[in-house]
């Protein structure tokens, strides 16, 4: 079958057969496609490139790089307490090949229905593989979205999930494992669950939120940033997954990883004191675990506990996606 651009367009993304927003006017096929927010609803919006060898190893499946190319945009909604509502997708790709369009539109739009998301539009080329996709959401009439910088000294920080997996099934890519363990490491990197449900809980219950990309020192910081306050960061309290535990690796590398290791999707955020029963009947609710892992304070330094004493891990002045290093080609 020839595949010219057009034919490539309807077959692998023109598939929706009706628009699931009510505010989708039209999508894909003009010019450009028409929106209608709600009256009052603020829209959010926020964009991510993926490229081949730099954000993903060249070996990721196609429908490992058509989910993830989504998830980590879906997360950015999250991290604002947003719902996410509509798509656009530019591609560029070396050749017209169905044998990498097919799972890769087919991961990605089964990822977007999950969210009764539209992809209203977007942009077809030939080149190096890479994929750019936009992504727009919104918070109700009245609500405040969760800003990085809304933190408040006293707050306690919480993380969800575990950390620290995605940097180890980095690492069993690199080694080329195989292992059933290995395999599911691997999963929470390719397959990162954007915690969506999980931020627009938080709405008018956390004071500030960040999705964890680069590792938690690492976005920890950007939030210290945006905040002004620096932290207290409990590194025995960072949740760990059973996986990870059973992981045949030292516990300070172990550490290491969940500190540092980026690419996990959970949310980093900070709650008032007076909240923490509200935050437990969220995770509750969830079934997804919500873990206290510091405090916001007065200054401006991360400052790092284990049990109960100051340490200083070498690694904490470099803070972050430090495993991409190990990856030669692939940068953060
Ligand atoms: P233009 O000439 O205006 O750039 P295109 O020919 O690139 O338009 O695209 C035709 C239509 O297909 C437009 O509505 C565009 O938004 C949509 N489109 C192009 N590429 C994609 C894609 N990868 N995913 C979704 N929609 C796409
Ligand atoms: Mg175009």
């Amino acid at each position: 079958m020839e595949l010219n651009e057009f034919s490539l367009i309807d077959r692998y993304f023109k598939r929706q057969s009706h628009y699931r927003q009510p505010g989708t006017l039209l999508g894909i096929g003009d010019d450009a496609a028409l929106l209608t927010p709600g009256v009052g609803e603020t829209l959010l919006v926020s964009v991510d490139t993926l490229i081949a060898g730099r954000h993903f190893p060249h070996q990721t499946s196609a429908a490992d790089i058509g989910y993830k190319a989504l998830a980590v945009n879906l997360s950015d909604m999250a991290a604002m307490g947003a719902t996410p509502r509509w798509i656009t997708l530019s591609l560029a790709l070396p050749h017209a090949d169905p044998q990498f369009l097919q799972p890769f539109s087919d991961a990605l739009l089964a990822l977007a229905a999950e969210y009764q998301l539209d992809l209203i539009g977007g942009d077809t080329v030939q080149g190096a593989l890479a994929m750019t996709i936009q992504i727009i959401g919104s918070v109700p009439a009245g609500q405040i979205p969760l800003y990085r910088s809304g933190g408040v000294v006293g707050d306690l920080l919480f993380i969800s999930g575990s950390v620290g997996d995605a940097a180890a099934g980095l690492q069993a890519v690199i080694a080329e494992q195989q292992d059933e363990l290995s395999s599911r490491l691997i999963l929470r990197l390719n397959r990162p669950t954007a915690r969506v449900a999980l931020g627009q809980a938080l709405l008018g219950v956390a004071n500030a939120a960040i999705d964890i990309s680069d590792g938690v020192v690492a976005d920890l910081r950007q939030l210290l940033r945006a905040t002004g306050c620096g932290a207290d960061l409990w590194l025995d309290k960072l949740p760990i997954s059973e996986d990870l535990q059973r992981l045949p690796l030292a516990a300070a590398e172990k550490l290491r990883l969940m500190a540092t290791g980026g690419d996990d999707y959970e949310l980093l955020f900070s709650v008032p004191e007076a909240h923490r029963a509200q935050v437990e009947a969220i995770g509750q609710t969830l079934h997804l675990p919500l873990t206290a892992v510091g405090r916001l304070t007065e200054g401006a330094d991360l400052t790092c506990w284990q049990k109960g004493e100051r340490v200083a891990p070498k690694w904490l002045c470099r803070g972050g996606f430090d495993h991409f290093a190990a990856a030669g080609a692939l940068l953060s």
